[in-house]
């Protein structure tokens, strides 16, 4: 029996979070499943998704001018266009009436459906957007994993917190956490099909419950680390507020556990974090940092912060500086504020100017590149486990990876180490990356 979507060709582009990089594996596995392929360039396609963030209104400027390229291609081939994902879901109909013309508008709790709704396409538009409050099972069958050695495995779905200036749980939903032993079996399927590591992806995975028992996310991350054949072993997103003693044990006690945690503080300021609805102050925050590095004195720390939130002062912004300083992150993430549609903090007056919001960022953002140099020449002459990612384009036996503690290494090795563990010798630094060369490879 032929399959509905047999002999077409299909072209995913993803922006946003590790989420919606999963999703589009997802989405990637049930176009398969349908008989699909995917397309060598997007030229070649006969499918397009457009796999969408929603969380700043840059996200959506970037989707929108990618959507933008593809009017030259819909006037020379048939091709379906498909928006997915976040800004499928907060914008609806209004990108119906858009040029190109777009034949579907898919939310994220919806996308199951996309290789039905690419057969039955009609001459008009279609928006799926409506949401389940349960679960929806994928499976790994209907995964088309990106990366050879990295598995991303979801354990939960849309977000109850309600950050004043966070559009997610608009789009995404409530909170629906995966029954723990589908998220046991999907690391055991990766173990087997040969993944080195494995990143447990939820926009709050602390407040993870199985739907069952109850059990929560110490037990579960515990269990994960005891399935065979996964060397490392991640998490995102935790919230500061839900991060407790039982995680951070597991996360001591366990080798397979890296010592690695993304833990987004937003604002130094105590008033900035109350007026943001984050539930905790800068001092729970560095209570917590303290708890981290008691138990594991070597951990690697990541985080978001915002800058230019509604009356966010100059002291405050000061304070965000300091926290940088208090903590010692080894990467952060940054980002001015940018009011959204329905969320708390957009009925707030935006009266950080835009200059300001820019120029914050920047002294931000210097003052982080000073610190993570100083913390990256800390580990030349050091030996790293590295787990090898990818080839530099420059040749030469020359790769690129990431250690435990996820930062970016680039090394020589004297053979393809690609999906492999690597000893490497840290030469050199920059403020970004470790440079170093093979010491001794694993498997
Ligand atoms: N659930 C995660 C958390 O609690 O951090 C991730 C949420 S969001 C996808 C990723 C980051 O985007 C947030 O941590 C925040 O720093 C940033 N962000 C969210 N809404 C924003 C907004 N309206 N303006 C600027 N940055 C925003
Ligand atoms: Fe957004 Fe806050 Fe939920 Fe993260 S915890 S997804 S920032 S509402």
């Amino acid at each position: 029996m032929t399959k509905a979507l047999e002999g077409s060709r299909f072209f995913i582009k993803t922006f946003g979070c590790q989420m919606n990089e999963n999703d589009s594996e997802h989405i990637a596995g049930l176009l398969a499943g349908a008989g699909a392929a995917k397309a060598a360039s997007l030229e070649n396609s006969d499918i397009i998704i457009i796999n969408t963030c929603a969380v700043r209104a840059k996200s959506e400027e970037k989707a929108d001018s990618f959507l933008g390229r593809l009017s030259a291609l819909q006037k020379k081939r048939d091709v379906v266009i498909a928006i997915a994902g976040c800004s499928a879901q907060l914008r609806r109909g209004e990108l119906l009436r858009r040029k190109p013309r777009i034949d579907l508008v898919v939310g994220p709790g919806r996308y199951h459906e996309l290789p039905a709704l690419v057969a039955e396409r009609g001459s008009g538009g279609r928006v799926a957007t409506g949401r389940s409050r349960a679960w929806r099972e994928m499976g790994p069958d209907a995964t088309l994993r990106e990366d050879p050695s990295s598995a991303y495995v979801p354990i939960m779905e849309g977000c109850d917190n309600f950050c004043a200036y966070c559009v997610v749980p608009f789009v995404r939903g409530r909170e629906k956490c995966r029954p723990m032993e589908r998220v046991l079996a999907e690391v055991a399927d990766a173990g087997t099909r040969g993944y080195k590591e494995v990143q447990l992806l939820g926009q709050n995975v602390n407040s993870y419950r199985d739907p069952g028992t109850g059990a929560g996310f110490a037990e579960l991350l515990d269990l994960v680390s005891r399935v065979g054949g996964i060397a490392w072993i991640r998490f995102l997103t935790s919230h500061p507020r839900d991060l407790g003693p039982e995680i951070a044990r597991v996360m001591a006690n366990r080798p397979t556990v890296c010592r690695q945690l993304h833990l987004p503080l937003q604002s130094g300021s105590s008033a900035v974090l109350g007026r943001m609805n984050r539930g905790y102050t800068r001092t729970g925050y560095m209570e917590k940092i303290t708890m981290l590095k008691d138990l594991m004195p070597d951990i690697r720390l990541s985080t978001d912060i915002i800058v230019g939130y509604p009356g966010e002062t100059e002291a405050d912004f000061e304070e965000s500086l300091s926290a940088l300083d208090e903590v010692g992150f080894d990467n952060i993430f940054s980002f001015r504020y940018s009011p959204r549609p329905r969320t708390a903090a957009a009925k707030l007056p935006d009266d950080v100017p835009p200059e300001v919001k820019r120029r914050r960022l920047i002294v931000l953002q210097d003052r982080q590149k000073r610190l993570q140099l100083e913390r990256n020449r800390s580990s030349v002459g050091t030996v790293v486990r590295v787990l090898g990612t990818g080839v530099s384009r420059k040749g030469g036996g020359r790769f690129t990876g990431r250690s435990e503690g996820s930062q970016v290494v680039n090394f020589t090795a004297p053979e393809d180490v690609r999906g492999r563990f690597v000893d490497v010798l840290i030469t050199d630094c920059g403020p970004y990356s470790l440079i170093g060369e093979a010491a001794g490879t694993g498997r």
